[in-house]
């Protein structure tokens, strides 16, 4: 089961990179844009069969100071907080550190750089950090996602960007089966949930691309009335 996330951040533009980037590294994410509403979110998912892993939290929240939930968060649960702020004095980190913050990151950072602190606090935790798939191989074909290259025989074959997004999808999960509704939330977002047609229309693009005979797919699999499954 993938890392449950919670990005709390007020910054609209930052979510959204910061959603897809962890998204891609194989995250499950859920974000919040708001005090208030992090705190129903994560009274919600500590209570569910799958709690969160790890909070990102952005200190300067329209309705309140993430420090406050901070503090709240850290008296009820134990999971790895990591603050990211345009603040950068040290006396605040000293302070948020001694709340209970496990890291601090000033704005703005790189994702490297966040995602590298993500797992030192995972593994501080004892949570083992199984970085998703990066690679994927069958036959000729090599997907490597690093490079965000797709190749056949060596030649480049090119992929539209919500083709490559839902081949990514795929690999990052290889030899399991992946539900509609996880690939239409991943590849087009939760307000494309019931538009299913989108997936069959792209994964018949993808086929017709990758496979030798698209109408007999042998890598990328059809796992009928659950989701599609890309073949190991
Ligand atoms: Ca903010």
């Amino acid at each position: 089961m993938s890392l449950k996330v919670l990005l709390v951040e007020d910054d609209r533009e930052l979510r959204q990179t910061l959603n897809e980037a962890l998204k891609l590294e194989g995250y499950e994410v859920i974000t919040s844009a708001s005090a208030a509403d992090a705190t129903a979110v994560i009274r919600h998912a500590m209570g569910s069969h799958h709690p969160l892993d790890l909070l990102i939290l952005d200190l300067g929240l329209p309705d309140g100071d993430g420090s406050d939930l901070l503090r709240s968060v850290r008296a009820q649960f134990n999971m790895p907080i990591l603050i990211i702020s345009a603040r950068h004095d040290d006396e605040n980190k000293v302070s948020l550190l001694d709340d209970g913050a496990d890291d601090y990151l000033v704005k703005p950072f790189h994702l490297g750089e966040l995602l590298a602190r993500m797992r030192v606090a995972l593994r501080h935790r004892g949570t083992s950090v199984t970085t998703a798939q990066k690679q994927y191989a069958y036959g000729s074909l090599r997907v490597d996602l690093n490079k965000h290259a797709v190749t056949q025989a060596g030649a480049p074959i090119h992929l539209t960007p919500t083709e490559f997004k839902l081949l990514a999808r795929l690999v990052r999960q290889a030899g399991q089966v992946v539900t509609h509704r996880q690939l239409l939330l991943d590849v087009w977002g939760p307000e494309f949930i019931e538009h299913t047609h989108y997936l069959r229309l792209y994964m018949a693009q993808l086929r017709a691309k990758l496979e030798d005979n698209p109408t007999e797919p042998l890598m990328l699999l059809t796992e009928p009335g659950v989701g599609y499954r890309l073949a190991e």
